[in-house]
């Protein structure tokens, strides 16, 4: 349609991407449900998504560490709206800093009611514990594991008075 404003337009890539032998690492160890970091030999930083050199040194980061399976929330959205390639909307993705790890891996957050997008919101937010959940396939994917809200004992309490 031309109104005069807009233009319709279309972009569909599909393309194969080059993880090399770190990235390769990181994701074969999803298989073993392990979630796993190059950690810097001079700062000790430890990064996640995995990094070949330190961001901060510059150096090869060649000690690998397992991380914990819980986190804390830094950053989360809820995508209301329909993406290409992307699960069927609303759903919510965070990043997420693992136990163990400097810097923050982002993925699906699930189990987390968004038929209200506000009380979604409120429920997750910054700061807020997580652990991951693994699938029971793995394939060597980020797809291979989501995190969850770990309710505290205060929620449950408050759930089984409804
Ligand atoms: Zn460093």
């Amino acid at each position: 349609m031309n109104d005069g404003m807009t233009l319709r337009g279309g972009w569909n890539v599909e393309y194969n991407y080059a993880v090399g032998t770190t990235g390769k690492k990181f994701f074969d160890a999803l298989i073993e449900k392990k979630i796993i970091a190059p950690k810097c030999s001079k700062c000790g930083l430890v990064m996640l998504p995995p990094r070949s050199f330190c961001e901060r040194c510059f150096v090869p980061a060649e000690e690998w560490v397992e991380v914990g399976r819980e986190g804390t929330i830094q950053a989360f959205t809820i995508v209301p709206v329909k993406f290409e390639s992307l699960p069927e909307p609303p759903y919510a993705i965070a990043y997420v800093l693992l136990d163990g790890a400097d810097t923050a891996l982002v993925n699906f957050i699930r189990k987390v009611d968004l038929s209200d997008l506000g009380a979604a919101a409120k429920k997750l937010s910054i700061g807020k514990r997580v652990r991951v959940v693994f699938e029971k396939r793995r394939k060597g994917t980020i797809n291979d594991f989501h995190y969850e809200l770990i309710e505290t004992g205060q929620a449950r309490r408050q759930r089984s008075k409804k």
